[in-house]
């Protein structure tokens, strides 16, 4: 993976922590190393944080400037309030309970969050908000999920006028897109800053002054292929780095 790593940007030594999947029975943790790569290339020193207790979340954020909440599985749908459904996909629930934790305790002290897909979705959880538990089944869209490489550019997102992802993109910015699940109703002190043709929810932020930015597609895997997306890794970082 080294060799993927690029080269990297003036380091600012802010220490962002990166969650972690795991398999059901919790035998392995693994990442994606393209969120490896890209908080690296932003000048970020990455931290994995395996799922554990609340204790552990604890220790880590001691430790970290900044939170990258990462794609994955399904949250369980039982921690907002609603029974599984049909099209519901793998649930890892100890992973769900460990990053709702440092998620809420992450906001509580105002460090950065950055969230990527299943991050976005968790970051909506976390802040008391809702989900689409299969858009297909419950939009009847297929936009969002055809396959093919992880970098193609799937649907483009409209974004909205005024938000920190406008001031980064633009109005409008072609994204690949891995995605079942959506965001429902939005959690509290977050706005929605961008969303696709159907009407589904691509990108959310926070109202308040901390840099709290979702998005739904994955510019950890776009960032050698359209440089526009390496600025929320870039801004990320930065700010992770003024508020240690
Ligand atoms: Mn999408």
């Amino acid at each position: 993976m080294w060799k993927s790593l690029g080269r990297r940007e003036q380091p600012v030594a802010a220490v962002i922590g990166l969650t972690c999947d795991s398999d059901p029975d919790g035998r392995r943790v693994f990442l994606n190393s393209a969120y490896v790569a890209a908080i690296y290339q932003a000048g970020g020193i990455p931290l994995l944080l395996p799922s554990g207790s609340k204790e552990m979340a604890e220790e880590y954020l001691k430790i970290i400037d900044g939170l990258l909440l990462t794609g994955g599985g399904d949250v369980d749908p039982r921690l907002y309030g609603e029974e599984p459904k049909e099209g519901l996909g793998r649930v890892v629930r100890e992973r769900d309970e460990f990053e709702l934790y440092i998620t809420r305790r992450a906001l509580f002290l105002g460090k950065p969050i950055l969230a990527i897909c299943r991050g976005m979705q968790l970051l909506n959880v976390a802040a008391g908000g809702t989900l689409y538990q299969d858009i297909v089944r419950e939009l009847g869209s297929s936009l969002h999920n055809p396959g093919g490489p992880r970098h193609a550019l799937h649907h483009r997102v409209e974004i909205q006028p005024g938000t920190l992802l406008g001031r980064w993109l633009g109005g409008q910015v072609g994204v690949n897109s891995m995605h079942h699940q959506a965001v429902r109703s939005l959690g509290q002190g977050l706005r929605v800053s961008a969303t696709s043709e159907d009407g589904v929810i691509e990108a959310i932020e926070g109202t308040g002054e901390v840099f709290v930015v979702g998005v739904q597609w994955h510019p950890e895997e776009l960032t050698n292929f359209y440089p526009e997306q390496h600025k929320l890794f870039k801004n990320f970082v930065a700010a992770a780095h003024v508020s240690i």
